[in-house]
Protein backbone atom coordinates (compact mmCIF):
# COMPACT_ATOMS: atom_id res chain seq x y z
CA UNK A 1 0.00 0.00 0.00
CA UNK A 2 1.22 3.62 -1.21
CA UNK A 3 1.10 6.08 2.24
CA UNK A 4 0.12 9.62 1.17
CA UNK A 5 2.39 11.85 2.43
CA UNK A 6 2.37 13.65 5.94
CA UNK A 7 2.58 16.91 4.71
CA UNK A 8 -0.29 16.57 1.94
CA UNK A 9 -2.37 15.14 4.47
CA UNK A 10 -2.14 18.43 6.56
CA UNK A 11 -2.37 20.64 4.24
CA UNK A 12 0.88 22.47 4.93
CA UNK A 13 4.36 22.49 3.69
CA UNK A 14 6.94 20.83 4.11
CA UNK A 15 8.31 24.08 5.91
CA UNK A 16 5.14 24.70 8.21
CA UNK A 17 6.06 25.79 12.13
CA UNK A 18 4.69 23.71 14.70
CA UNK A 19 1.95 26.03 15.40
CA UNK A 20 0.88 25.77 11.66
CA UNK A 21 0.49 21.98 11.78
CA UNK A 22 -1.18 21.90 15.12
CA UNK A 23 -3.91 23.97 13.99
CA UNK A 24 -3.91 22.36 10.42
CA UNK A 25 -4.47 19.07 12.72
CA UNK A 26 -6.80 20.29 14.77
CA UNK A 27 -9.16 21.25 11.85
CA UNK A 28 -8.91 17.75 10.16
CA UNK A 29 -9.58 16.09 13.44
CA UNK A 30 -12.73 18.24 14.22
CA UNK A 31 -13.67 17.82 11.32
CA UNK A 32 -13.27 13.64 10.31
CA UNK A 33 -13.90 13.19 14.28
CA UNK A 34 -16.15 10.04 14.71
CA UNK A 35 -18.59 11.55 17.07
CA UNK A 36 -19.53 13.93 14.16
CA UNK A 37 -19.30 10.97 10.92
CA UNK A 38 -21.20 8.09 12.41
CA UNK A 39 -20.64 5.04 10.29
CA UNK A 40 -18.68 7.27 7.75
CA UNK A 41 -15.84 4.72 7.20
CA UNK A 42 -13.95 6.86 5.03
CA UNK A 43 -13.93 9.89 7.71
CA UNK A 44 -12.38 7.56 10.53
CA UNK A 45 -9.96 6.85 7.98
CA UNK A 46 -8.84 10.57 7.26
CA UNK A 47 -9.18 10.53 11.04
CA UNK A 48 -6.81 8.13 11.20
CA UNK A 49 -4.37 9.44 8.70
CA UNK A 50 -4.43 12.72 10.08
CA UNK A 51 -3.75 11.20 13.60
CA UNK A 52 -0.78 9.34 11.94
CA UNK A 53 0.60 12.40 9.92
CA UNK A 54 0.59 14.86 13.43
CA UNK A 55 2.02 12.01 15.73
CA UNK A 56 5.00 12.51 13.08
CA UNK A 57 5.34 15.73 12.21
CA UNK A 58 4.82 17.14 15.42
CA UNK A 59 7.74 15.29 17.18
CA UNK A 60 10.67 17.27 16.00
CA UNK A 61 12.81 13.63 16.14
CA UNK A 62 10.67 11.95 14.10
CA UNK A 63 9.55 14.53 11.54
CA UNK A 64 13.47 14.92 10.77
CA UNK A 65 13.92 11.16 10.31
CA UNK A 66 10.49 10.90 7.66
CA UNK A 67 12.03 14.13 6.11
CA UNK A 68 14.81 12.56 5.54
CA UNK A 69 13.89 9.06 4.91
CA UNK A 70 10.37 9.14 4.11
CA UNK A 71 7.84 6.42 5.03
CA UNK A 72 10.30 3.98 5.47
CA UNK A 73 12.45 5.88 8.09
CA UNK A 74 9.08 4.88 9.99
CA UNK A 75 9.55 1.41 10.50
CA UNK A 76 7.35 -1.55 11.68
CA UNK A 77 6.44 1.74 14.38
CA UNK A 78 3.25 2.56 11.86
CA UNK A 79 1.50 1.17 9.57
CA UNK A 80 1.34 -2.62 10.92
CA UNK A 81 -2.54 -2.53 11.28
CA UNK A 82 -2.77 -2.25 7.33
CA UNK A 83 -4.88 0.29 5.68
CA UNK A 84 -6.11 1.17 9.27
CA UNK A 85 -2.88 3.68 9.30
CA UNK A 86 -1.84 1.41 12.71
CA UNK A 87 -2.92 4.16 15.31
CA UNK A 88 -5.66 2.84 17.38
CA UNK A 89 -8.51 5.56 18.37
CA UNK A 90 -6.95 5.48 21.84
CA UNK A 91 -3.90 6.74 20.63
CA UNK A 92 -5.71 9.37 18.76
CA UNK A 93 -7.68 10.32 21.83
CA UNK A 94 -4.60 10.69 24.13
CA UNK A 95 -2.95 12.86 21.28
CA UNK A 96 -5.53 15.22 22.22
CA UNK A 97 -4.37 16.34 25.88
CA UNK A 98 -1.95 18.21 23.80
CA UNK A 99 -4.23 19.57 20.81
CA UNK A 100 -7.19 20.67 22.61
CA UNK A 101 -5.17 21.89 25.70
CA UNK A 102 -5.92 20.41 28.98
CA UNK A 103 -8.13 17.26 30.02
CA UNK A 104 -6.64 15.97 33.10
CA UNK A 105 -3.34 16.96 32.56
CA UNK A 106 -3.74 20.21 33.73
CA UNK A 107 -2.23 22.48 30.99
CA UNK A 108 1.19 21.37 30.53
CA UNK A 109 2.72 23.73 27.80
CA UNK A 110 5.20 21.17 26.36
CA UNK A 111 4.11 19.68 22.90
CA UNK A 112 7.68 17.77 21.78
CA UNK A 113 6.56 14.47 23.17
CA UNK A 114 3.05 14.04 22.58
CA UNK A 115 1.26 12.10 25.57
CA UNK A 116 4.18 10.56 26.67
CA UNK A 117 3.51 7.23 25.75
CA UNK A 118 5.32 6.90 22.47
CA UNK A 119 8.00 10.02 23.53
CA UNK A 120 11.03 8.41 22.32
CA UNK A 121 13.34 10.77 24.43
CA UNK A 122 15.30 9.08 26.41
CA UNK A 123 16.32 10.35 29.77
CA UNK A 124 19.89 10.48 31.00
CA UNK A 125 20.39 9.23 34.32
CA UNK A 126 20.49 11.43 37.30
CA UNK A 127 23.95 12.04 38.61
CA UNK A 128 24.60 12.78 42.48
CA UNK A 129 27.22 14.11 44.61
CA UNK A 130 27.94 14.73 47.98
CA UNK A 131 28.67 18.65 49.08
CA UNK A 132 29.57 19.37 52.69
CA UNK A 133 28.72 22.13 54.54
CA UNK A 134 30.08 24.24 57.35
CA UNK A 135 27.36 24.99 59.95
CA UNK A 136 28.40 29.16 58.49
CA UNK A 137 27.60 28.26 55.05
CA UNK A 138 23.72 26.48 56.21
CA UNK A 139 23.32 29.55 58.07
CA UNK A 140 23.90 31.94 54.96
CA UNK A 141 23.41 29.73 52.12
CA UNK A 142 26.44 29.33 50.04
CA UNK A 143 27.08 29.30 46.14
CA UNK A 144 29.22 25.60 45.51
CA UNK A 145 31.16 25.33 42.45
CA UNK A 146 31.57 21.37 42.07
CA UNK A 147 33.33 19.23 39.57
CA UNK A 148 31.15 16.67 37.71
CA UNK A 149 31.82 13.69 35.49
CA UNK A 150 29.07 14.33 33.31
CA UNK A 151 28.21 11.48 29.96
CA UNK A 152 27.83 13.81 27.08
CA UNK A 153 26.71 13.64 23.98
CA UNK A 154 29.27 14.03 21.27
CA UNK A 155 28.71 15.62 18.01
CA UNK A 156 31.21 13.15 16.62
CA UNK A 157 28.71 10.24 17.18
CA UNK A 158 26.42 9.43 14.22
CA UNK A 159 23.40 7.39 14.44
CA UNK A 160 21.52 5.02 12.63
CA UNK A 161 17.61 4.10 13.20
CA UNK A 162 17.51 1.37 15.05
CA UNK A 163 17.13 -2.36 13.47
CA UNK A 164 14.75 -3.72 16.12
CA UNK A 165 11.87 -1.12 16.51
CA UNK A 166 12.34 0.51 12.88
CA UNK A 167 12.72 3.72 15.05
CA UNK A 168 9.28 3.74 16.81
CA UNK A 169 11.36 3.48 20.36
CA UNK A 170 8.64 0.69 21.06
CA UNK A 171 7.90 -2.69 20.10
CA UNK A 172 4.74 -4.51 19.86
CA UNK A 173 3.71 -7.87 20.72
CA UNK A 174 1.12 -9.82 19.66
CA UNK A 175 -0.41 -12.40 22.35
CA UNK A 176 -3.29 -14.88 21.82
CA UNK A 177 -5.58 -14.82 25.01
CA UNK A 178 -9.27 -16.22 25.73
CA UNK A 179 -10.27 -12.81 24.33
CA UNK A 180 -9.00 -12.57 21.33
CA UNK A 181 -5.42 -11.23 20.40
CA UNK A 182 -4.36 -8.33 22.52
CA UNK A 183 -1.21 -6.05 21.55
CA UNK A 184 1.50 -5.29 23.80
CA UNK A 185 3.60 -2.45 23.60
CA UNK A 186 7.06 -1.82 25.01
CA UNK A 187 9.73 0.19 25.29
CA UNK A 188 12.87 -0.96 22.50
CA UNK A 189 15.18 -2.83 24.50
CA UNK A 190 17.83 -2.39 21.42
CA UNK A 191 17.09 1.97 21.89
CA UNK A 192 15.80 2.07 25.38
CA UNK A 193 12.92 4.10 23.34
CA UNK A 194 15.31 6.12 21.33
CA UNK A 195 14.56 4.85 17.82
CA UNK A 196 18.24 4.81 16.88
CA UNK A 197 21.36 2.86 17.07
CA UNK A 198 24.80 4.16 17.12
CA UNK A 199 26.11 3.58 13.64
CA UNK A 200 29.84 5.41 14.60
CA UNK A 201 31.00 5.99 18.23
CA UNK A 202 33.14 8.98 19.38
CA UNK A 203 36.45 8.07 20.20
CA UNK A 204 36.62 7.10 23.33
CA UNK A 205 32.61 6.89 23.89
CA UNK A 206 30.54 4.28 25.61
CA UNK A 207 28.18 2.14 23.60
CA UNK A 208 25.76 4.79 23.45
CA UNK A 209 28.16 7.06 22.18
CA UNK A 210 28.67 9.42 24.90
CA UNK A 211 31.50 10.70 26.77
CA UNK A 212 32.38 11.08 30.27
CA UNK A 213 33.45 14.77 30.44
CA UNK A 214 34.65 16.61 33.64
CA UNK A 215 32.48 19.73 34.04
CA UNK A 216 32.16 22.50 36.94
CA UNK A 217 28.75 23.95 38.29
CA UNK A 218 27.75 26.55 40.11
CA UNK A 219 25.45 25.35 42.23
CA UNK A 220 23.29 27.81 45.07
CA UNK A 221 22.18 26.30 48.42
CA UNK A 222 19.90 27.48 50.12
CA UNK A 223 20.32 28.70 53.82
CA UNK A 224 18.64 25.91 56.41
CA UNK A 225 19.80 23.03 54.79
CA UNK A 226 20.09 19.99 56.86
CA UNK A 227 22.87 16.69 56.84
CA UNK A 228 21.30 14.12 54.39
CA UNK A 229 18.64 16.49 52.71
CA UNK A 230 18.72 15.90 48.75
CA UNK A 231 18.23 18.95 46.18
CA UNK A 232 17.59 18.14 42.98
CA UNK A 233 18.09 20.20 39.85
CA UNK A 234 16.41 19.43 36.73
CA UNK A 235 18.34 18.51 33.73
CA UNK A 236 21.97 18.86 35.17
CA UNK A 237 22.53 15.06 34.89
CA UNK A 238 24.21 12.97 32.78
CA UNK A 239 22.89 13.92 29.06
CA UNK A 240 19.87 11.96 27.51
CA UNK A 241 21.74 9.68 25.17
CA UNK A 242 19.94 10.37 21.28
CA UNK A 243 19.49 13.89 21.73
CA UNK A 244 17.39 12.95 24.95
CA UNK A 245 16.23 14.35 28.00
CA UNK A 246 19.08 15.36 30.51
CA UNK A 247 18.87 13.69 33.98
CA UNK A 248 18.60 15.31 36.92
CA UNK A 249 21.84 16.49 39.60
CA UNK A 250 21.24 15.42 43.28
CA UNK A 251 22.82 17.66 45.82
CA UNK A 252 23.03 15.62 49.22
CA UNK A 253 23.65 17.93 51.88
CA UNK A 254 26.56 16.78 54.54
CA UNK A 255 26.99 18.61 57.24
CA UNK A 256 30.24 19.28 58.90
CA UNK A 257 30.81 19.26 62.78
CA UNK A 258 31.48 22.30 64.20
CA UNK A 259 34.42 22.80 66.65
CA UNK A 260 31.95 25.19 68.78
CA UNK A 261 28.09 24.03 68.51
CA UNK A 262 25.62 20.83 68.41
CA UNK A 263 22.93 21.31 66.19
CA UNK A 264 19.08 20.69 66.87
CA UNK A 265 16.75 21.40 63.79
CA UNK A 266 17.23 25.29 63.68
CA UNK A 267 18.59 25.81 67.02
CA UNK A 268 22.33 25.45 68.18
CA UNK A 269 23.14 24.49 71.34
CA UNK A 270 26.94 25.73 73.05
CA UNK A 271 28.36 24.24 76.36
CA UNK A 272 29.83 27.08 77.92
CA UNK A 273 32.15 26.59 81.19
CA UNK A 274 32.87 29.30 83.59
CA UNK A 275 34.75 28.80 87.08
CA UNK A 276 33.44 28.89 90.47
CA UNK A 277 33.93 32.22 90.68
CA UNK A 278 32.46 33.53 87.89
CA UNK A 279 29.33 31.77 88.37
CA UNK A 280 29.38 33.14 92.22
CA UNK A 281 30.09 36.85 91.76
CA UNK A 282 28.91 37.20 88.10
CA UNK A 283 30.60 37.81 84.75
CA UNK A 284 30.10 39.10 81.47
CA UNK A 285 32.00 36.81 78.84
CA UNK A 286 32.16 36.61 74.87
CA UNK A 287 30.53 33.45 73.36
CA UNK A 288 31.32 32.31 69.82
CA UNK A 289 28.07 32.70 67.45
CA UNK A 290 27.92 31.93 64.01
CA UNK A 291 28.48 34.99 62.60
CA UNK A 292 31.27 36.41 65.41
CA UNK A 293 30.86 36.90 68.94
CA UNK A 294 27.82 37.92 71.20
CA UNK A 295 28.32 39.34 74.80
CA UNK A 296 26.21 37.78 77.35
CA UNK A 297 25.91 38.33 81.28
CA UNK A 298 26.46 36.03 83.58
CA UNK A 299 24.62 36.83 86.86
CA UNK A 300 25.95 36.92 90.38
CA UNK A 301 24.66 33.68 91.74
CA UNK A 302 23.73 31.78 88.63
CA UNK A 303 23.05 28.25 88.78
CA UNK A 304 25.18 24.83 86.77
CA UNK A 305 22.92 24.22 84.17
CA UNK A 306 21.35 27.88 83.52
CA UNK A 307 20.07 27.62 79.61
CA UNK A 308 20.17 31.09 78.29
CA UNK A 309 18.61 31.59 75.23
CA UNK A 310 20.03 33.91 72.50
CA UNK A 311 17.09 34.76 69.84
CA UNK A 312 17.54 34.53 66.48
CA UNK A 313 21.25 33.23 66.57
CA UNK A 314 20.69 29.88 65.48
CA UNK A 315 19.86 29.04 61.90
CA UNK A 316 17.18 30.33 59.21
CA UNK A 317 14.76 27.43 58.03
CA UNK A 318 14.39 26.65 54.63
CA UNK A 319 10.57 26.24 54.69
CA UNK A 320 9.99 29.32 56.52
CA UNK A 321 10.59 32.86 57.96
CA UNK A 322 12.94 33.94 60.82
CA UNK A 323 15.63 32.34 63.01
CA UNK A 324 16.37 29.91 65.55
CA UNK A 325 18.00 30.29 68.72
CA UNK A 326 21.42 29.66 70.54
CA UNK A 327 21.11 27.75 73.40
CA UNK A 328 24.04 28.75 75.78
CA UNK A 329 24.39 26.26 78.80
CA UNK A 330 26.04 26.85 81.59
CA UNK A 331 28.22 24.65 83.36
CA UNK A 332 30.55 24.94 86.15
CA UNK A 333 34.19 23.84 86.11
CA UNK A 334 35.63 21.99 88.95
CA UNK A 335 39.32 22.36 89.36
CA UNK A 336 40.70 18.58 89.86
CA UNK A 337 43.96 19.57 91.48
CA UNK A 338 44.67 22.61 94.21
CA UNK A 339 47.58 23.73 95.93
CA UNK A 340 48.25 23.81 99.29
CA UNK A 341 46.66 27.07 99.53
CA UNK A 342 43.91 26.70 97.49
CA UNK A 343 42.52 23.92 99.64
CA UNK A 344 42.67 25.72 102.53
CA UNK A 345 40.49 28.50 101.13
CA UNK A 346 38.44 26.16 99.93
CA UNK A 347 38.14 24.30 103.05
CA UNK A 348 37.09 27.66 104.75
CA UNK A 349 34.48 28.30 102.39
CA UNK A 350 33.04 25.18 103.09
CA UNK A 351 32.03 25.86 106.69
CA UNK A 352 29.82 28.42 105.72
CA UNK A 353 25.93 28.28 105.81
CA UNK A 354 25.81 29.58 102.33
CA UNK A 355 27.64 26.35 100.82
CA UNK A 356 24.89 23.69 101.83
CA UNK A 357 23.16 23.30 98.70
CA UNK A 358 19.24 24.10 98.36
CA UNK A 359 17.48 22.64 95.26
CA UNK A 360 14.37 24.30 96.11
CA UNK A 361 16.20 27.52 95.45
CA UNK A 362 17.79 26.28 92.18
CA UNK A 363 15.45 28.06 89.18
CA UNK A 364 17.49 25.57 86.87
CA UNK A 365 16.17 22.35 88.09
CA UNK A 366 14.44 19.99 86.12
CA UNK A 367 11.02 21.49 85.23
CA UNK A 368 11.98 25.36 85.26
CA UNK A 369 14.77 23.77 82.54
CA UNK A 370 11.90 22.09 80.82
CA UNK A 371 10.27 25.07 80.72
CA UNK A 372 12.23 27.18 79.38
CA UNK A 373 13.06 24.74 76.51
CA UNK A 374 9.20 24.93 75.49
CA UNK A 375 8.98 28.60 75.94
ZN1 LIG B 1 14.77 0.41 18.96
Amino acid sequence: MSKRDFYEILGVSKSASKEEIKKAYRKLAIKYHPDKNPDDDQAEENFKEAAEAYEILSDENKRARYDQFGHQGMGGGFGGGGGAGGMNMDDIFNQFGDIFGGGGGGGFGGFGGGGGSRSRRVKGSNLRIKVKLSLEEIANGVSKKIKLNRLSNSSETKYNICNTCGGAGQVTRVTNTILGQMQTASTCPTCNGGGQSVSSRAKGSDQNGQLRQEVVETIEIPGGVEDGMQLSLRGKGNEGPFDGVSGDLIIVIEEAKHEHFHRDGQNLYYDLYLNFADVVLGTQIDIPTLDGKAKIKIAPGTQAGKLLRLKGKGLPSINSYGNGDLLVTVNVWTPKELSKEETTMIEKLKTSSNFIPNPEENENNFFSRMKDFFS
